[in-house]
């Protein structure tokens, strides 16, 4: 595990490490921010023993790689009201997903398997959680478009950002790296509305992050992103 900012440690799994799971200090338990794949679970019930015991699961968004451990999990899982469906639902794969537009060919007939790979199946939504509650001393920011419920986690006071998949820093049409230090809107074809998507990385750019943990890749840092996030928001 990595520590990624004051009280805030990272867990990274599955193939190629790449997907993450945050882990917040909450007095004298966590709260688990995204839930990354089902092959990550025994991982993460360790981590959450060894930080003094799993308070809580805050799903980002309902994703199959997003939701994976959540159902192996013994803590209460809480999404925003607009991926409950979607997260207690039994499909891997969003209605609204249109891997047709993914422009090359052995990527998109791969995606299928997988994300009912990846997938730990339907998750039962203990409660909801909306813009500006208040998460283990982070703010909820909703960030909709990539998905119509993603969330993210805002901390003011050293700027860091949990984001999930409002921002991608791997480039998931190609299945590859970015060039370090850049960052994009996820592809069109994972997204519920495009258009919102691009608006909710343009809405993270104007908080002036220093610390943006994503929900995959190592988190981007810098004295104010805004400029590399607005560059962001125009990739797709
Ligand atoms: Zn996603």
């Amino acid at each position: 595990m990595e520590r990624v900012a004051d009280g805030v440690w990272l867990l990274q799994g599955d193939l190629r490490k790449s997907m993450n799971v945050y882990f917040i200090e909450d007095g004298d338990g966590v709260v688990q921010f995204d839930a990354g794949s089902k092959a990550m679970t025994k991982k993460v019930r360790a981590a959450g023993e060894q930080l003094g015991g799993l308070k809580r699961i805050v799903l980002g968004h309902a994703h199959a790689d997003h939701r994976g451990t959540a159902p192996g999990l013994d803590a209460p899982v809480f999404c925003h009201a607009d991926d409950v469906v979607d997260a207690e639902s039994n499909d891997s794969i969003a209605p609204y997903m249109d891997l047709s537009q993914l422009p090359v060919a052995p990527v998109r007939w791969i995606y299928p398997f997988l994300l009912r790979r990846w997938d730990g199946g339907a998750v039962k939504i203990a409660g909801t959680v909306a813009e500006d509650d208040e998460v283990a001393g982070f703010r909820v920011i909703h960030f909709p478009g990539h998905a119509p419920g993603l969330i993210g986690l805002w901390r003011e006071r050293d700027r860091v950002a949990l984001v999930s998949d409002v921002v991608y820093l791997v480039d998931s049409a190609r299945l590859k790296a970015l060039p370090e230090g850049e960052a994009s809107v996820p592809h069109p074809a994972w997204a519920w509305d495009h258009a919102k998507a691009k608006e909710s990385v343009r809405k993270l750019a104007a908080l002036e992050p220093r610390v943006v943990g994503a929900g995959h890749a190592e988190p981007l840092r810098g004295e104010n992103l805004r400029e590399t996030l607005e560059r962001a928001a125009d990739k797709y």
